[in-house]
């Protein structure tokens, strides 16, 4: 219905600190929840532990309040949480929709047909069960020959055909974590999120996402993704960009006013110039009293702070 709340979040992964992408999506995300009178969470997605960065995320949340953020309640980390995704798990495995796989990635590179823009597409070794020499590596989920179609607030309509495109997914690895996408509909649904704002480098796992709320019979959000901030020459930004703490040789408390006016222009917003100088609270006022969605540019762009 109408009448019901907006619930968008934030959800970074405390791998590296704030840098300009997670800073976009950050504002981006707040900007389209508040200005929808909506509520804005935030989650921590911290289940990958080798990679998370001890301290990062204490220093995200105090970047992000010397920004003027505030966020409702309490912040979620999926490190505490891994029994819900355990019980999604097994009732995949239940329903016989998900399988133990034994292959391994030089296995799968062998006989793939074409690699995914992240990974290679999965062709169902292990679909009816576990050669007996196999030891179980993942657990996969069943895909169907569907296309799997989304409009998404900024981008567009967007279709993916999930057995060309993926095949049969990972949402468990026997050494490792539970996937991404299993735990983010698992939460965003336990969190009764039904705004999705990220950046586009997750666009094309969406469909996959929408494929896991349908088999759970859970309600599928509204989807925003923001354009991708490149380097100053138009290419992607590399992990040592993105390694690069926009808190780090800044004094927050003074320049987070400019900072946030900035990462406003990028999102196609037009402050007026005056607001450059003004606190980080008020240029985050502005931006949820004038943010025009429409504005919000598609394509990859720099990110310019002068
Ligand atoms: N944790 C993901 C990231 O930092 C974002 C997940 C999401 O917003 O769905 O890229």
């Amino acid at each position: 219905p109408d009448n019901k709340i907006v619930i968008g979040r934030f959800a970074p992964s405390p791998t590296g600190p704030l840098h300009l992408g997670s800073l976009v999506a950050a504002l981006g995300s707040y900007l389209i929840a508040k200005k929808a009178g909506g509520l804005w969470l935030l989650r921590m997605e911290d289940l990958d532990l080798p990679r998370v960065i001890p301290g990062i995320a204490d220093d995200m949340l105090a970047t992000l309040e010397k920004l003027g953020f505030r966020w409702d309640g309490e912040v979620l980390y999926q490190s505490r949480r891994i029994e819900y995704y355990r019980a999604a798990a097994e009732q995949l495995q239940q329903r016989g929709l998900a399988y133990a796989c034994g292959c391994t990635r030089s296995e799968i590179a062998q006989i793939a047909s074409a690699p995914h823009e992240d990974g290679l597409v999965y062709p169902g070794l292990c679909r009816d069960g576990l050669a007996p020499e196999k030891v179980e590596r993942a657990l996969r989920v069943k895909v169907y020959d569907e296309v799997i179609s989304f409009d998404d607030g900024i981008m567009g309509r967007y279709s993916q055909h999930l057995t060309a495109s993926c095949g049969d997914f990972v949402i468990h690895r026997a050494d490792g974590p539970y996937a991404y996408h299993l735990a983010v509909v698992v939460d965003d649904a336990a969190s009764g999120v039904n705004q999705v704002v990220r950046g586009s480098d997750l666009l094309a796992s969406t469909p996959r996402q929408i494929y896991l709320q349908r088999i759970f019979n859970l309600p599928t959000p509204s989807y925003f993704h923001l354009p991708l901030v490149t380097g100053p020459d138009g290419a992607k930004l590399s992990k040592r960009d993105n390694a690069v703490s926009i808190a780090a040789g800044r004094d927050l408390e003074r320049e987070g006013g400019r900072l946030l006016f900035a990462a406003l222009r990028f999102l196609g917003q037009l402050p007026p110039p005056e607001l450059q100088d003004a606190a980080a609270t008020e240029v985050l006022e502005w931006g949820v009293d004038h943010l025009d969605v429409s504005a919000i540019p598609r394509t990859p762009a720099p990110f310019i702070y002068p």
